[in-house]
């Protein structure tokens, strides 16, 4: 990750305001959601994708 900001979870590459259709996407573990638990062990992540990026790689 460069300079403190948010690198593309598809290309790494930073994500600029000139992409204003950037995405979060919170990513968390299926069966703890599943299970209703927040359990501390819960693998949950933030990751984000360029507009583009996401446009393209989730299909
Ligand atoms: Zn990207």
């Amino acid at each position: 990750m460069t300079d403190g900001g948010y690198a593309c979870w598809f290309c790494d590459r930073p994500i600029e305001r000139t992409d204003p259709g950037a995405v979060l996407v919170h990513v968390r573990g299926f069966w703890a959601w599943y299970d209703g638990s927040n359990a501390d062990d819960d693998p949950a992540q933030d990751v984000y994708a360029h507009s583009a990026c996401a446009k393209n790689r989730l299909k």
